[in-house]
């Protein structure tokens, strides 16, 4: 089968033939239909997840397809159905697991990271990382459900409990930040976007933000507390992969507010105690999702309270995944997704 591969850090990717894999006992192979291209690849290419990564590794772990063998003791599967791939496995009996927080576990495996991901025609997957949608889902949007959307998902429903009537504030509108503006408004919160581009704060409007505010327009920190009532945030959601944006989500969180990471930056950031015990701020960190998070998307989707349309209007052959990754590192398209 064809793959794209990442020989080593700091290398593009580059097209691979492997044999196809045997799924073992409790395994499925998948069929790969469609997989995003998202920042954490990125972040994989340059180095990012340390020393364990065992190069060359196929990247991807925003994937979606169709069941193509069952390993032994597999059932309640059959061949041919449509799943949404959950890109961490645990071993048998993970404490985290079993409390279903999967995704803190320090004994993850990541698909894409730890074992081969599917920027490839096929691949393995515990019978455990499996959600099926109740109804068919096109290919690459399914796959973009998977983390794009699971992702902002997590943090606004299970991490900062977001509540029907509560100021939302979502810095940067790229994959995450965008579905964290339509994923707000579903949930009845009034939803304020900051971001730098005039397209981005466009699309913000457009997927229902109630104001929007240029990063570059000032100072966005009194903007957004301005907006938020003249007392900050209730909630406020750190897209961007920039310590600066730390410091003013957590200057953005009004009293009793839920600041929640998701943006990766390198830098620390710095913040005297007295602004978040002053105002009981909870500076909360967000990992990813768990499978319940990609079924909540799969249905917010089929109702049609959230469009992916964004996220997958740019698509490419697998053997164009090294262009995907230029063009996220650019910011020329929010997403890519490659089609097998
Ligand atoms: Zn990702």
């Amino acid at each position: 089968m064809r793959v794209a591969e990442l020989p080593g850090v700091g290398q593009p990717a580059r097209i691979a033939t492997r044999p196809v894999p045997e799924p073992g006992p409790g395994e499925v192979r998948v069929r790969v239909e469609a997989c995003g291209v998202c920042g954490s690849d990125h972040f994989l290419q340059e180095g990012g997840f340390g020393a364990k990564v065992p190069w060359p590794i196929v990247p991807g772990h925003e994937a979606a397809g169709r069941i193509d063998a069952l390993g032994d003791g597999v059932t309640g599967y059959a061949v041919g159905d449509q799943v949404a791939l959950y890109y961490i496995s645990t071993p048998p009996g993970d404490r985290w697991a079993a409390a279903g927080r999967p995704n803190i576990s320090p004994h993850v495996t990541r698909m894409g990271v730890d074992v081969d991901g599917a920027f490839a025609e096929y691949v393995l997957r515990p019978v455990s990382s499996l959600v099926r949608p109740p109804a068919p889902v096109p290919p690459a949007v399914l796959a973009v459900l998977t983390d794009a959307v699971a992702t902002p998902l997590h943090g606004l429903k299970r991490v900062a409990h977001l509540q029907a009537g509560e100021t939302l504030v979502v810095l940067g509108v790229g994959g995450l930040g965008s579905s964290a503006v339509q994923l707000g408004k579903a949930m009845g919160a009034r939803v304020i976007a900051v971001t730098r581009s005039a397209a981005k704060q466009q699309l913000a409007r457009e997927l229902g933000a109630d104001l929007v505010i240029g990063a570059n327009d000032g100072d966005v920190v009194a903007a957004a507390r301005e907006a938020a009532g003249g007392y900050g945030a209730d909630v406020v959601i750190q897209c961007v992969g920039d310590a600066r944006v730390d410091e003013q989500a957590i200057a953005i969180g009004g009293p009793g507010g839920r600041v929640v990471l998701i943006g990766g930056a390198l830098e620390p950031f710095s913040v005297r105690a007295a602004e978040i015990f002053w105002r009981e701020l909870s500076v909360l960190g967000s990992r990813g999702f768990i499978p319940e998070d990609i079924r909540d998307a799969i249905d917010l989707w089929l109702a049609g309270t959230i469009s992916v349309d964004h996220l997958v209007a740019h698509t490419r052959p697998l053997v164009e995944a090294d262009a995907a990754l230029g063009d996220l590192r650019e910011g020329r398209v929010f997403r890519t997704v490659l089609l097998p």
